[in-house]
């Protein structure tokens, strides 16, 4: 097993040199809060750090090394070229304090980013601000929230799908409304029944995923708003899943008043670690007072300010500054890049992408909703469940064997054993095929020899973990034994 690195620590040992001191060594920190003694930190030369990370690198997945088909979360390959171009000095050196007329280039691109990410959805305007899709979605819903307050209206319930992401009833509860849960039909859609006897008087919104958590489109929408405004409700779409609609639906013209966008899943800008991410949202032109201030805006004579004259009726801010500067960059290239058109064919290939894989594996795997997805869909392994007693879990695990990362599992919680794969547009037909031959071999040993899958992972790094102590007893600080 690879040592930790506080294992590899050689007293003595060093990675660097410095000049002499030749500064007070202590600058003036009081007494008692000075440490008695060093904290302890590794001291190893620079190969040593080097060999240690690459090592940890190599045992790592990632996209780079292989197929992601993590559905929902959209791995995707992201252009290179922006991440060369983010690290323009006329960028990193800026300040946010700077004057507004110091940094017209940076407000430029600002102001063309929400300018794009509304245009190309169907909406007025939008806000960068928000840090993830998560936040996105708090954004939006307190706009809900100002938009019924600015009216007087007492509203306490959002409606929300039973197919919706997991973070959508989470958001509803943080912004203070109660969630109201419907059952999808039979086809995986929204019950139109279901939803007109859950709307009433305290009904302030619908929280709509589209496409929804099983990758299919909501085709009932023009309905829904209906049925929704007719109480003076709003629609948010969660578009997190927005790589499916790109140049194909924009939201804002089908009935959607809110959207919240993932740009780490639809704008080419990387997934990292639970950030850096940036969940931008799209409102309709009467909810535009209520975004959160500053916004960037441009002048007659054609320069950019910050714009705070809406601070009385804004929601207030969710985060300092204007969001995350250089993930939103990174979007702003990936749509100047590819323009609407080569945005829509991103779109298009996400779709031929997952429904190749669906159709090719419909007769090895439990396909529950098979009409037609969108750039993911649900499969399940009921069947070898029923049959072989091999879970869903197994087959995942068996798929890292494979030299794939596993689809995401057990969600959505409506579909039993549910796998989600989402390929993205970025794989090429013999990856999708080399994936689609691991996932029939697959089914085949589950027939064969269902042991094998019991006991994978065989050949990762780390075979087989225990979740449940994972989650229950998770404590990952490495502790020094002296
Ligand atoms: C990923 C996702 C979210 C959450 O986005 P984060 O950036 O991870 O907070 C919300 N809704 C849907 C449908 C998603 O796929």
């Amino acid at each position: 097993m690879t040592k930790t690195i506080f294992e590899k620590h050689v007293a003595g040992r060093k990675g660097y040199t410095l000049p002499k001191l030749d500064v007070p060594k202590n600058i003036g920190i009081p007494e008692k809060y000075l440490r008695k003694e060093p904290p302890f930190i590794p001291e190893l030369s620079e190969l040593d750090v080097m060999r240690h990370f690459t090592e940890l690198g190599d045992k790592n997945h990632c996209i780079e090394k292989g197929f992601y088909p993590l559905g929902s979360c959209t791995m995707k390959y992201n252009p290179k070229v922006n991440e060369t171009l983010v690290r323009n000095p006329a960028f990193t050196n800026l300040h946010p304090m700077q004057d507004d007329d110091t940094a017209q280039g940076s407000l430029e691109v600002m102001y063309e980013l929400q300018k794009d990410l509304a245009s190309i959805s169907g909406f007025a305007d939008s806000t960068l601000q928000p840090l993830a899709g998560a936040q996105g979605e708090l954004t939006g819903l307190k706009v809900i929230k100002a938009y019924h307050d600015s009216k007087g209206n007492e509203k306490t319930e959002i409606i929300i799908a039973d197919s919706a992401h997991g973070t959508n009833p989470a958001s509803v509860t943080l912004a203070g409304f109660k969630a109201v849960e419907i059952k999808s039909n039979d086809k995986g859609m929204v019950d139109i029944e279901a939803l007109r006897e859950a709307v009433n008087e305290k009904t302030a919104g619908f929280m709509l995923t589209n496409p929804n958590t099983l990758g299919i489109f909501e085709s009932s929408f023009e309905e829904i708003a209906e049925i929704i405004h007719s109480v003076d409700g709003l629609m948010y779409m969660d578009g997190a899943n927005f790589n499916a609609l790109l140049g194909i639906v924009k939201p804002g013209e089908i009935g959607f008043d809110i959207m919240h966008y993932n740009l780490h899943k639809t704008f080419g800008t990387p997934h990292g670690g639970g950030g850096p991410g940036s969940g931008p949202i799209g409102v309709k032109e009467e909810l535009v007072k209520f975004l959160p201030t500053p916004m960037v805006r441009k002048k007659e004579d054609g320069t950019y300010f910050l714009d705070y004259s809406h601070k009385d009726t804004s929601l207030g801010k969710l985060h300092a500054f204007y969001g995350n500067f250089a993930v939103n960059l990174k979007a702003y290239f990936y749509i100047k890049m590819l323009g609407i058109e080569g945005l829509n064919r991103a779109s298009e290939n996400a779709i031929i992408n997952a429904n190749y894989i669906m159709r090719k594996l419909e007769d090895y795997y439990y396909i529950p909703y098979k009409e037609g997805c969108m750039h993911e869909f649900v499969a399940s392994g009921k069947w070898q469940k029923d049959k072989y007693g091999v879970s869903t879990l197994d087959i995942a695990k068996r798929v890292l064997d494979k030299g794939f990362h596993a689809p995401t599992i057990y969600f959505p919680l409506i579909v039993k054993e549910a796998m989600m794969i989402e390929p993205t547009e970025t794989e090429s037909k013999e990856t999708l095929d080399q994936f689609i031959a691991a996932m029939i071999e697959i089914a085949e040993e589950a027939k064969n020899n269902p042991e094998i899958l019991h006991d994978a992972p065989l050949n990762t790094p780390v075979r087989r973990v225990d979740d449940t102590k994972a989650v229950r007893e998770l404590d990952i600080r490495f502790k020094i034994s002296k």
